[in-house]
Parts: C-alpha cells; structure tokens; sequence
C-alpha cells in the first residue's frame, strides 16, 4: 500500500516534467525576452516616401500637427515610425528603351515630401526606417507575363506600388513565377548596399531599422542589412521566405520574441494593427495596448500610408482613430512612454550584455552548456 501512495507524486512530477519538456521552446523565449517597465505606444507606419506627392505631402503635415498635441510625463511626443521607399518606375524612360528605369526620392518632384518628412523628424514625431529602395524586385516586375503589370510600369510616374499584384509587392523574392523563386544572394548585397547608400544621401544618416516589404525575407537578407549597419528588423513575429502557388507569404520560419537575434540583426516583434480602412478604430489599438501592457511588451501598430492618402472620409478617419488612441492611451496609463522603434530595440539589448558582465556565471554557462540556451550577443 505505502508503495502506491508514493506512484502519486512520482507520477504527478513525470507529466509536469513532460509538459515543461513539451513547451521549454516557448518557456525559454518567453523568459529571454526582456520586460518592460512602462508601457509603450509606437504606430508603425509603411510604405512613404516615393510615390504620389501632393497627398502624401498634406497627410505628412497633418500628422506633424496632429502627434505634437501630444506628449508623455518625460515630455516627449508620441513617435510615428516611416518606413520609406525610396524610388519607383521612371514610366516614360521604360516606354523609351524598354529597360527598368527608376525615379529616386531624390528628384526634385518629391521635394514636398522630404520637406513633411524633415519637418516631422526634426519636430521628433517621426523616426526614419528602410522600407526598400523599392516595394518590388525590378527584374520580377519587368520579367511579368501580365500586361497590367507592363502597364503600371510604363505609366506616368510617380506610380502607387500599392496597386500592383499583391505578390509582386515583396521585394526580397522573384515573384515572376509563382511559387516565387529565391534571388541570388550577391544580388541581395549589392541592392541592400545600393539602397542604403541611397538612404544616407537622402537622409544624411544611416538605417538602424528595417522593415522588410510584405514581410518576405530571407537569412541572406538579414546579413547584407546587418552588413550595411542594420541592427533591427521589424517582424509580425515570423519571416516568409518565398510567395507560394497561389500568391501568398510561406516558407515561414519563427516564431520571433523581442530582442532574438537573426543573422547579424537584432527582431522587434510587431504584432498590432491600426488600419481604419479596415474597419480598426481606436478602441481595438487601445486594448492590443492593455495586453501588451499586462505582457510587459511594447504595442506597435502597423499601419500603412494609404489609410492616409485615400479619399477624405477614409482618411479624416484614421486621423480621427489615431487622436482617440493617443488621448485616451495617455489617460488610461499614466506612465506611457514614446520611445522610436530604434530606441526600443537598444533596450532590449542590454539584458543580453549585462548577462556576460557576470563573468563567473558566464565562465560556468559556457562550461555547462547553459550558455547555448542564452541568446549571444553578436
Ligand atoms: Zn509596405
């Protein structure tokens, strides 16, 4: 009898033992991943730069005037990030020779809108982050069998990329042919080395933060923007490799947590979204806000410039959503802080070097084995 009592709690610490041995994947990550002291709100917003002038101009401004009504205790106004695109087609010199031709934000045209954008950086209400030096792979768009794509290619520039299949929006795949094929990657180095350098002329510093087009990227990716000084790549929490047979981002690899490092590059995970022209009002961004909170993570909202730049009734909108968000965000948490998305990741990196600080523990892990469960600095 005294032998059967004692089966209870030996079987008891077995299943535990196996469910703890089930999830230690998702333990370990959820226990690596730093934990925020106060909240933080940062609307992540895709897709500006190159692209139609007047509408983005006046959406950039009313933006600025918009965010800088608004401050947290520190006296900092909420952040708006831009991930920016930094050409499209140049149609009629394609329709001239038939080879791809870009119009870089550079040319004269787009200056209204690098004005908004300076004006919104040096206001501290934007932070700057790569998008791409296109929102697609030009070989792909110019080896397209679809005539509405050779269309869109010649038109007059500049061209909304938001209007192209869907598929050929992602600029890290050859999605000419679906399922999509991997580009080579000496190509990848030279266009990530091109498009930084571009960036910097531009904006007259380097990219700390990149968010890969559509989400599809690849390791090979992930080491050419480390290479050129990208230290952060902004992630729903997985990474698409390819576009399969019918179009959509596959060949995944994650899940991401904060602060996991890929090849050279340090993930901040962005899982919310703030897309009026789906139907998201304030409301839906303050409650991903309350969970991230009670997580202890920072909520970033994706967003992207077409809420923005459409009709009137679509855009007044978003912006009516955003300063419901940032009033009643700053009413319900006292402590909310505006960090940018570059300063969030420098906080989640210090935990990862104070770790190795603690030299004897760190002698000890590395001799046990326990340091191939930490994350590495690199
Ligand atoms: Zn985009």
């Amino acid at each position: 009898m005294m032998n059967l009592i004692w089966l209870i709690p030996l079987a008891w610490l077995t299943v535990v033992s196996a469910i703890l041995l089930w999830y230690r994947r998702e333990l370990l990550a959820a226990w690596r991943e730093p934990v925020l002291r106060h909240p933080v709100l940062i609307i992540e917003s895709d897709d500006w730069g190159a692209g139609p002038v007047e509408a983005q101009a006046r959406a950039l401004h009313q933006l600025v005037e918009l965010l800088t009504k608004f401050k947290d205790r520190t006296g900092r106004h909420p952040v708006m990030t831009l991930a920016l695109v930094l050409a499209v087609p140049d149609g009629p010199s394609i329709r001239r020779d038939g080879r791809y031709h870009r119009l870089t934000l550079e040319d004269p045209m787009f200056a209204p809108v690098r004005e908004a954008i300076e004006r919104g950086r040096a206001a501290g209400v934007f932070a700057l982050q790569l998008h791409g030096l296109e929102h697609y792979w030009p070989d792909a768009l110019m080896a397209s069998p679809d005539p509405a794509v050779r269309a869109w290619l010649e038109g007059d520039a500049p061209a909304i990329t938001e209007r192209l299949p869907s598929p050929l929006q992602s600029r890290w795949t050859d999605a000419s042919v679906l399922p999509s094929r991997p580009l080579p990657p000496e190509r990848i180095a030279a266009a990530v080395a091109e498009e930084v350098r571009l960036y910097e002329r531009i904006f007259g510093e380097r990219p700390r933060v990149a968010v890969p087009p559509t989400f599809v990227w690849n390791e090979a990716v992930e080491r050419a923007w480390a290479r050129e000084g990208i230290e952060f790549v902004v992630t729903p929490g997985l990474r698409s490799a390819c576009r399969n047979a019918d179009g959509v981002p596959d060949c995944d690899a994650g899940p991401f947590h904060n602060g996991l490092r890929g090849a050279g590059v340090g993930y901040v995970v962005r899982p919310d979204y703030l897309e009026p022209e789906r139907g998201h009002r304030a409301e839906r961004a303050l409650a991903a806000l309350a969970a991230r909170t009670a997580e202890g993570r920072a909520c970033l909202l994706e967003t992207h410039r077409s809420n923005f730049i459409a009709d009137v009734a679509l855009s007044s909108s978003a912006f009516e959503a955003i300063h419901q968000l940032y009033n009643a965000a700053l009413q319900q948490n006292q402590e909310l802080r505006f960090p940018s998305t570059a300063e969030l990741g420098d906080a989640l990196r210090p935990w990862r070097v104070r770790i190795r600080a603690i030299r004897r523990f760190w002698r000890l892990a590395r001799v046990s084995g326990l340091a191939w469960l930490l994350p590495l600095p690199s």
